[in-house]
Formats: C-alpha cells, sequence, structure tokens
C-alpha cells in the first residue's frame, strides 16, 4: 500500500511518519471519470457555460428528486447560499445560531448586518439543545438556523414548536447533511428552507457549489432572482440581488458524483464500523454513533476524547500530524471564541457550556472512498498506542 510506510506500526517514534503521504479529513471523493468529462464535453458542444444553463436546470432536478423536495436553487457555494436564504427569508435583527458549527453559520448573517446569537447544545447530539434556544429570544429575535452538525438531524420538531411559539423564521444549515434523513424523511424538506454545501470536503461535492432546497414555490423564485442580480428575463431588473449562480462545470461534476453518492455512503459506512471496532473500549475514548434507524453519509468519524483518556484530544492530534494524518478539531475554539464574535460576547462561554466542554474534547478522523481498512486499522492501532 503506497501511503504507508514500510516500518513496524510498533515504530511510532521513528522517524519516518506511518504514513508516507497525507491523509487529509475531507479528501474529495469523486465519481465517475468518464461521466464527469462526457459532461464537460457537453459543456463545450453547447457552448454554454453559466448562467442557468443545461447542466445547472439538469443537476437542480437530480437533487431534487433524490431529496424529495419541489425546489432545487444551485448556488456557487454554500455560504453565499446561507446569505441569499437568510435575505429571501427578510430575516433581520437577530437570529439564533449554534456556536458549535463551522463560521459560515454565523458569518452569512453576520456579513449582512444581522446578529448572530450562539445557543447551546445537546451533549449527546451535537446539535442545537431548543431549551437553551428559549433562551436566548429577545424582541429583536426574527429567527433560528438549525445545523445538522455531523449529518445527524437536529431536533426538527422541537426547533419548529419554539419557532411557532416566537413567530420566528426557522431554516437549517444542511452542509453536512446531503443524504441524511429525520424521521426517515429527507433532510431538505424542513423549516422554510435548508441550505446545502457542495464544497470538495463534502461528502457530496461540486468542487465549490450549494443550494437551497425548499417547498416553497414562492421562496424558490425569490431565491432565483437573487442570485442572478434580480433579473426577470432580459434588461428587467425586479428584485435586488447578488451573483449566486452555479457554473456549468460545477453541475456536471455534481451529476457524476450523485450518480455513486450511494456507494460513497456504503464504503463510509463500513470505515465508521472499522473505526468503531478497533477502538473500543479505551477509556476516556469515544466513537460517536449515529442513529441507525436515520440515513446519514457517515462522513464525519468524530471521536471525544475525556479527562479519563491516556492521552489529551490535542496529544492525540499532534501524534497524528506527525504522523502524516491530519485529523482536526472540528469546531474548535467554538464560532464565539473567534473573531468578531469573541468581542461581541466576551463572557457568552458562561451560557455555552456543553460547547465549551466539546470543543476541548472532539477530533475529526479522515474517512471517504479512498480510505482502506488497512489504513484505518492503522489509524486506530497508532491512537491505542498513545493512550497506553
Ligand atoms: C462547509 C460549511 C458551510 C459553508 O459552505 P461553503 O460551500 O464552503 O461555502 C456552511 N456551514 C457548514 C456547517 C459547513 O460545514
Amino acid at each position: 500500500m503506497k501511503r504507508v510506510n514500510s516500518k513496524s506500526d510498533l515504530a511510532v517514534n521513528g522517524a519516518e511518519p506511518a504514513f508516507a503521504e497525507l491523509l487529509h479529513v475531507g479528501r474529495p471523493n469523486v465519481g465517475n471519470r468518464d461521466t464527469f468529462l462526457a459532461n464537460i464535453g457537453r459543456i463545450l458542444d453547447n457552448n454554454w457555460l453559466t448562467n442557468n444553463g443545461p447542466m445547472v436546470q439538469e443537476f437542480e432536478q437530480r437533487v431534487a428528486q433524490y431529496l424529495g423536495v419541489e425546489h432545487c436553487v444551485a448556488m456557487c457555494n454554500g455560504t453565499i447560499a446561507l446569505e441569499i436564504a437568510i435575505r429571501a427569508l427578510g430575516l433581520n435583527g437577530e437570529v439564533i445560531v449554534p456556536s458549535w458549527t463551522f463560521v459560515a453559520t454565523a458569518h452569512a448573517l453576520y456579513w449582512q448586518g444581522i446578529t448572530p446569537v450562539f445557543a447551546d447544545i445537546d451533549m449527546d447530539t451535537h446539535n442545537l439543545d431548543p431549551d437553551s434556544v428559549r433562551t436566548m429570544i429577545t424582541p429583536r429575535t426574527s429567527g433560528i438556523i438549525g445545523v445538522h452538525l455531523w449529518g445527524r438531524s437536529a431536533n426538527v420538531e422541537a426547533l419548529q414548536s419554539v419557532a411557532d411559539e416566537h413567530d420566528l423564521k426557522l431554516m437549517f444549515d444542511a452542509a453536512h447533511a446531503f443524504g441524511s434523513s429525520y424521521k426517515g424523511k429527507s433532510i431538505g424538506q424542513f423549516g422554510e428552507c435548508e441550505v446545502f454545501s457542495f464544497h470538495a470536503t463534502k461528502a457530496f461535492n461540486t468542487m465549490e457549489g450549494g443550494a437551497v432546497t425548499t417547498n416553497n414555490h414562492e421562496l424558490a423564485e425569490t431565491l432565483r432572482l437573487m442570485r442572478n442580480f434580480g433579473f426577470k428575463g432580459y434588461d428587467n431588473v425586479i428584485h435586488p440581488g447578488t451573483n449566486g449562480k452555479m457554473i456549468e462545470a460545477c453541475a456536471a461534476m455534481g451529476l457524476a458524483n450523485i450518480a455513486s453518492f450511494d456507494s460513497v455512503t456504503e464504503v463510509n459506512r463500513a470505515n465508521h464500523e472499522v473505526y468503531r471496532s478497533n477502538l473500543c473500549g479505551i477509556p476516556g475514548l469515544k466513537v460517536l454513533e449515529f442513529d441507525s434507524s436515520e440515513r446519514n453519509s457517515h462522513h464525519y468519524i468524530v471521536l471525544e476524547i475525556s479527562e479519563e483518556c491516556g492521552a489529551s484530544r490535542d496529544e492525540l492530534v499532534n501524534m497524528l500530524h506527525a504522523e502524516n494524518v491530519l485529523a482536526r478539531k472540528y469546531f474548535w475554539p467554538g464560532s464565539h471564541r473567534m473573531q468578531p464574535y469573541k468581542a461581541l460576547y466576551p463572557h457568552s462561554d458562561l451560557v455555552l457550556p456543553h460547547t465549551l466542554v466539546l470543543s476541548e474534547r472532539v477530533l475529526i478522523l479522515p474517512n471517504g472512498q479512498q480510505l482502506s481498512s488497512d489504513e484505518i486499522r492503522l489509524i486506530c492501532s497508532l491512537i491505542r498506542q498513545t493512550v497506553q
């Protein structure tokens, strides 16, 4: 196996890293190369590179069908998709979000003059705690953005109840949750709308890309206008807008990758099981498991390292990096401890105790279609030797 060095995996402290090549978290899953190249050929034959071309339209239909949702509005990336969705819903003032997410969830609000207010999360699911959300509501609150972290659905019904009680709009950042389900129904159809990222590092990618999905026809129309400068037909601008368009080449990648997404999920699920069985029984080390009755791409291998473990989370990260395994501390230190939010809320650690604890415990390991079982077993044995 070319990525692994010949030295015995017992020689952890040797000069050579255990892996000859870097093993990243979020290596791209790439579908059939011939399909992708044929799609690129079609784009060149059409001589239509962007502006809602046939490839993007086909991609939107394919995604909507896959998710069982009426409208998919493809965008250039997940962050712009969030910004446009936030604007199309008319959110303003304050919007409640978890701190424990990629910082784009908060940035998409702040960037347009809306104040993100951070609520705490549930220790077991890592998702927004509806009771904490309740305590953060003020007269200025206009909405809630739930995040389906690690592809595990947020507590959709409880969040919807909070939103309904206080007349707030609920939307979801579903960047991790392509192919996930909530009570058996695909993520993509909950709240006012849901936002996906198809960035190269996500389970399903279009290189860069994103989408907003909704069953609301009017909202979908507004999203389409905003994505294209507010143009309705030629020369007729009827709305403020920006440039959020997905290009044809990205849709070509998406169509190639969606065809193999189910097999990527199967590989990820099997890998997750290899990690779980090789890391079980280590005191203070937990491999996060997903509800087997729900769908999940198993893209994220999440470890929680608590005080009882023989090595700290940071010691494990440093060891793995030295062995060329680029494990990540997603989403350390938490959005509320990043700027500008740290300056805005210097004391927010006090109201986010679970976020604080988890941000010191979590470690993400590599997964994906290119990772072999032998590589996973080597990663696990490196971890075992370090905690002993
Ligand atoms: C990746 C990600 C985004 C941003 O998506 P981009 O396509 O990279 O702009 C937003 N939210 C979460 C939770 C993400 O993981």
